[in-house]
């Protein structure tokens, strides 16, 4: 995996209550020890509401938090959006952006996901930037011109000096909450089309330093698999992340592939 640390990255989604919240992340940081964390990075993206809260329950315990989506705004009349620096505030370090339940499901164009990785590096936030085909563009062979487009345009005017602020989600749509994964080898294609593709656009050391996380209906069978591929880097979790067993395993799985 050349010299990048794995991350896992929980996606909470719109789950969970405030009280069921505090359970499953008590519940990982006590089977998070340091020699798990010294080896892969942690985070979670739990509901804007819960920010401030997660961000309390985990700090000093080296699992960072992120925003599950940033406006492409930096301030101003913008009902229901949430700034990057408002994330930063509550003790954000990432955010993602353009993950499929917001491109597809909310229909963000790739010019508008574009803005918000732009304001969110500015701001001094990582970015979690997801990319995936769907099923139909799958079967018309077109997953790897859609997944490069989304990059390129989604990258548009980022500097290579940023790239360090910079992960790569690659989750297929068709696998995501579906029980339906892609193979490790399909993954590790995409991956190295991903990298090869960041290698044109920027150079190909600056590409070999960008994590790319496969996800997609990762689970504790499945996820050392994946992982294990050279150009995976680790996964973000949608389900799997709401049951802290679950999650401290996949965490597992990919310290397993660093150990091996
Ligand atoms: C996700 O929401 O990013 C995700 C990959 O979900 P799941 O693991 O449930 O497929």
């Amino acid at each position: 995996m050349a010299n990048r640390q794995p991350l896992i990255g929980g996606n909470w989604k719109m789950n969970l209550s405030p009280a069921d919240a505090r359970g499953p992340c008590s519940a990982l940081l006590d089977g998070l020890d340091a020699g798990l964390l010294a080896k892969c990075g942690v985070s979670l993206f739990p509901p804007f509401p819960y920010l401030s809260q997660i961000s309390d329950l985990t700090a000093g315990s080296g699992v960072s938090i992120g925003g599950q989506d940033v406006s492409a705004h930096e301030n101003g009349a913008y009902t229901g959006q949430t700034s990057a620096s408002m994330l930063l505030e509550v003790g954000c370090t990432s955010t993602l952006v353009g993950h499929s339940e917001r491109r597809h499901g909310l229909g963000e164009s790739d010019s508008v996901l574009n803005a918000k990785v732009l304001v969110a590096m500015k701001a001094g936030l990582d970015v979690m930037l997801c990319v995936g085909e769907t099923l139909d563009e799958r079967e018309s062979g077109q997953s790897e011109a859609i997944v490069l487009q989304q990059l390129q345009e989604g990258l548009q005017g980022v500097s290579i000096n940023d790239l360090g602020r910079l992960t790569i989600a690659y989750e297929p749509v068709w696998a995501i909450g579906t029980g339906r994964n892609a193979t490790p080898g399909d993954a590790q294609s995409m991956h190295q089309s991903i990298r090869a593709d960041l290698g044109k656009q920027y150079d190909d050391g600056s590409a070999n330093g960008v994590r790319i996380l496969y996800g997609g209906s990762v689970k504790p069978d499945n996820a050392e698999a994946i992982f294990a591929q050279p150009d995976v880097d680790g996964g973000l979790i949608g389900g799997a992340s709401l049951q802290s067993e679950d999650f401290l395993d996949i965490v597992r799985a990919a310290v397993a592939t660093v150990d091996s």
